[in-house]
């Protein structure tokens, strides 16, 4: 009964519903004989309005000797699985997944679990944020609302430990669950494979298209007509007033070229020259594309550093990221990942 409360008051805590005002009505009806008399009794239990404090430390009462948080500290190695797939929960979007990864890719990835760990460093950052969280009580069941993270711990080849981390929350083997402050225990605290790392590049450059695309409606379909070709990377930046969606993440983390900012020099109102940092963008506009084109005509690209640039297939380039290849945007609003040259052959640009 009480389990049964505390269940629903975390699921209550975890949709973020204020558990403060929240109703909470639990009726039980049991049939019971006392002694032989035939007897029923029937018990109705009705809780309104319960308050979560009350309820949090009801609960931290029952502390037993399993309320500490899984201690990490003898591990020398992890074994992280990903139950919903390593792709899903790294590059959760599926349309982005469908255009930026062939069916080898999928594969590696999916053979990329379980992943194991051994860096010291990483299980002991591990370990430190981990013996922080909070005893909230036993929940039964998986909570659905976050993608899980399992982690057996291991010290050589003997299995210490496991849990399941959902977001910010702890779950151990018997139930219990921990709690941990929103920003220390995201899901980011396992770290990626670094296998990974190429495909989150491609996924964030897809993402920065649809960003470039999705401002302020400059590209919707009800637009009378597209921004000008040669002011594009101007109309979006007034719309999103931020920078950082114009520069592909593989380009901008060097990807092993590094990135070098472009500047000028401009003359100051007393006369004296200085470097100007000039705006930069890896993307290029389509000017064939508008409002009356096909849904599938390329919009956007990946090019070299620029600003409002403009053109076709001729300013495409494989080389932003490794292995080589771009990232088109069709106006219909699919990416794509081009590979080669024939890829690139194939789109429509008019
Ligand atoms: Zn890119």
């Amino acid at each position: 009964m009480g389990s049964t409360i505390l269940t629903r008051i975390t699921e209550m805590r975890k949709d973020r519903i204020s558990a403060m005002t929240a109703e909470l009505n639990v009726v039980r009806y049991a049939n019971e004989s006392y002694g032989g008399l035939g007897t029923n009794a029937r018990f109705v239990v009705r809780i309104r309005r319960v308050l979560f404090i009350p309820l949090l430390l009801l609960s931290s009462c029952a502390r037993g000797p399993d309320s500490a948080p899984p201690d990490l500290t003898s591990c020398t190695g992890l074994e992280i699985r990903w139950p919903r797939g390593v792709a899903e929960f790294f590059l959760p979007d599926g349309a982005i997944r469908q255009g930026i990864l062939d069916p080898d890719e999928k594969e590696y990835i999916q053979s990329l679990e379980p992943y194991r760990v051994t860096d010291a460093q990483r299980i002991r950052a591990l370990a430190d944020v981990v013996a922080q969280g909070t005893y909230v009580g036993r929940i039964h069941g998986s909570p659905s609302y976050s993608t899980p993270v399992h982690i057996t711990c291991y010290r050589g080849n003997t299995r210490l430990t496991s849990f399941t981390i959902y977001g910010d929350v702890i779950a151990v083997a018997d139930g219990g669950e921990f709690q941990y402050p929103p920003e220390r225990l995201d899901e980011r605290i396992v770290e990626e494979p670094v296998e990974l790392r190429p495909f989150e590049y491609r996924y964030q450059c897809a993402r920065n298209l649809e960003v470039l695309k999705g401002a302020a409606g400059l590209f919707s379909k009800r637009a009378k007509e597209f921004p000008a070709p040669n002011k594009w990377s101007d109309a979006v930046l007034k719309a999103l007033k931020a920078e950082k969606w114009f520069i592909c993440p593989a380009v901008q983390t060097g990807n092993g070229k590094g990135h070098s900012q472009r500047t000028t020099e401009v003359t100051n109102v007393d006369g004296a020259r200085q470097e100007a940092r000039l705006l930069e963008s890896t993307y290029a506009m389509n000017p064939d594309c508008g409002p009356g084109s096909p849904p599938d005509t390329v919009l956007l690209f990946e090019t070299k550093t620029g600003w409002n640039q403009h053109g076709g297939p001729e300013l495409f380039t494989f080389d932003n990221h490794d292995p080589k290849g771009g990232l088109v945007l069709l106006k219909d609003g699919t990416v794509k990942f081009i590979r080669t040259e024939e890829e690139l052959k194939q789109l429509r640009w008019k």
